[in-house]
């Protein structure tokens, strides 16, 4: 009875033409599920072409704008005025070359996602700043240098720094188009459905024309936090088009291990999670029931430099460390890493060499000074002076040490060792790591000092120094973000800190396979009518526009990128 009335008080009326050419009663013209970041930009250009929309998400209002909250707002620009202000010369052509290197498309299936990706960079090289721009989006003028690659010029990473912070990190991002959507909400165009979660998609032969799920009980738990699944209704709802935007898989270890790629290793036994409960994946398989095709199931995007949050928000809640490139990385049996896997330069392959030691972990060492200039935390919450957008907070960063958050992690992070000498450290880092000892202290020891003799001269044979070094050529990174090379045993620059690294998942690089209007392709290599999907349940756009690996501050931009095209395509299909 609850079930019916629920469903019966779910519907408004509109009319249209249906996937068999008849006329049939709508609830909405479009019907968006997920109001993360891509839906919101799905529905903000539906609402500007006039249609009736309705978003639904299965988490409570509080939580609306899903993952991109919490960003850092990291967004990937070709040849902006920030680079150019920095001194960068950066080109369409090198950062096409920088992609097309990194994602490694080699696949049938790649054709949507090598589309998408040539459309993207000229989007990031061309009006992506300037539409950001008018929406009221501004940047951190520092640009940041992320995957660094380390390789030959034709192979991954980024040739020049590239990644911008929005002011206001991720809650700066959504804001243009929460304002644009609650302004639709005002004028009677939109309407959200919070705890609605879609369980089925309905179809009209093959045409997509509903969504069936279950109203879940309303919560009240704090942004972020996972939501209780307790069932207090059903709901069904008809549009002439519904778009998908819900999200990847990286809050699933079940659905990250059952689809983790060989060529990583083994998957992990142990990962912390770097994204709320809410990015179950479960919206995968349900749209693949509905005839669309899923694609490079198999390539993902997790990271190798993930804590444990002291203070979590939702269930194993993982930061990533964003670290500069002086810290010494050392595998769980105290081998320093090949080159050039240093810190910040390739993620998949550090994940790789990681995987392949047997051990789900590694170890940073470093010392106060590193920590002070080249740690960063990634998230909104973890960097409340971007946040805030406040140049006074800001600047403060610059003078106060090491940042509050990187402190507190100091203090209180089950991960992070700070200790006076090394014997002491190195004593601790086996007790944290809790099997018999792996780490020897001897050999530790005669790493970090082999690695600090290598400073006696201007040249040397250490490949991470080389590096530190030539990143200094940046003004960037020599203002905020890498140190003057010195011995890491230097007494002036301690006290020595270890940091266990553990893996953390986070995004999902294949997914619904889909055209430049982000139309979903069934299995017959046709478009499923009625069905779109974007962010990063469309691999970002195409079923994986990164291919096998990413540039960085490129998911952000993926989903308003996939979540534009598909607004404005759906607005100009449905009648
Ligand atoms: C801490 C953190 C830092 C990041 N930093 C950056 C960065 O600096 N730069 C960058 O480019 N990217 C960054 N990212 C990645 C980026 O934020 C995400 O990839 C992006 O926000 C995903 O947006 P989305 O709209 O595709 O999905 P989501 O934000 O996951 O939203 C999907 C929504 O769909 C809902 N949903 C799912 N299934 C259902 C269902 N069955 N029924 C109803 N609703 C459903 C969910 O509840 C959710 O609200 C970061 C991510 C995190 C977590």
């Amino acid at each position: 009875m609850v079930k019916l009335v629920a469903i019966i008080l779910g519907r408004a009326k509109l009319t249209g033409v249906n996937g068999r050419g008849g006329t049939m009663a709508y609830d909405a013209d479009v019907i968006i599920v997920g109001a993360g970041l891509a839906g919101l930009v799905a529905a903000a250009e539906l609402a500007d072409a006039g249609k009736k929309i309705i978003v639904l998400d299965q988490e409570p209002e509080q939580s609306l704008g899903g993952q991109a909250f919490w960003s850092l707002g990291g967004i990937f620009l070709v040849d902006s005025p920030e680079q150019r202000r920095m001194g960068i010369r950066d080109s369409h052509g090198l950062a096409l070359e920088d992609w097309l290197g990194t994602a490694a498309f080699d696949r049938e299936e790649d054709f949507w996602p090598r589309r998408w990706a040539e459309a993207y960079v000229a989007f990031a090289a061309g009006e992506k700043r300037s539409w950001l721009y008018e929406r009221g989006i501004r940047f951190f003028p520092v640009v940041g240098w992320a995957e660094r690659g380390g390789g030959n010029a034709t192979g991954h990473g980024n040739s020049v720094p590239r990644f911008h912070i929005t002011w206001g990190t991720g809650p700066g991002i959504l804001a243009p188009f929460v304002a644009r959507v609650r302004d639709a909400e005002r004028r009677g165009l939109l309407t959200f459905r919070f705890r609605h979660r879609v369980n089925e998609l309905t179809r009209s032969g093959v045409a997509v024309d509903g969504v069936r799920g279950d109203i879940l009980a309303l919560s009240n738990v704090q942004r972020g936090q996972k939501s209780a699944r307790d069932v207090v209704g059903a709901f069904e709802l008809k549009a002439q088009a519904v778009i998908v935007s819900s999200g990847g898989i990286g809050g699933s270890h079940e659905l990250v291990r059952k689809n983790w790629p060989a060529r990583l290793g083994a998957p992990p036994k142990r990962m912390i999670t770097g994204v709320p409960d809410h990015v179950d994946g479960r919206m995968l398989a349900i749209t693949e029931s509905a005839g669309g095709t899923i694609i490079n199931r198999d390539r993902m995007w997790h990271y190798v430099e993930g804590v444990k949050n002291w203070n979590p928000i939702w269930t194993d809640h993982a930061i990533r460390i964003l670290p500069g490139p002086s810290s010494l990385w050392l595998d769980a049996r105290g081998r320093r890493l090949p080159v050039p896997l240093y810190p910040g330069f390739d993620t998949l392959a550090t994940l790789k060499y990681i995987m392949d030691t047997g051990y789900d972990y590694s170890w940073f060492i470093l010392n106060q000074k590193i920590i002070k200039k080249e740690f960063a935390l990634s998230g909104s919450e973890q960097n409340p002076d971007f946040t805030s957008g406040r140049w006074t907070q800001v600047l403060r960063r610059a003078v106060t040490g090491v940042p509050g958050p990187v402190k507190a992690f100091m203090e209180k992070g089950e991960d992070f060792i700070v200790e006076r000498d090394l014997a002491t450290l190195v004593k601790r880092m086996n007790a944290l790591a809790g099997s018999a000892p792996l780490l020897d202290v001897e050999s530790v020891a005669r790493e970090i000092t082999a690695r600090d003799r290598q400073l006696d001269n201007a040249f040397g044979k250490d490949a991470q120094i080389a590096a530190i070094r030539g990143a200094r050529h940046y003004l960037g990174d020599r203002l905020i973000r890498t140190v003057r090379p010195h011995r890491l045993l230097e007494p002036a620059a301690g006290p020595l800190i270890a940091v266990r690294l553990n893996i953390l998942t986070r995004k999902t690089l294949g997914g619904l396979q889909t055209d430049l209007d982000s139309r979903v392709i069934g299995a017959d290599g046709r478009p499923v009518p009625g069905l779109y999907a974007a962010g990063e349940v469309a691999g970002f756009g195409g079923g994986g526009v990164h291919g096998y690996a990413a540039l960085e501050g490129t998911f952000l931009g993926g989903c308003i990128f996939s979540g534009r095209a598909a607004g404005r395509a759906a607005a100009a299909n449905v009648a």
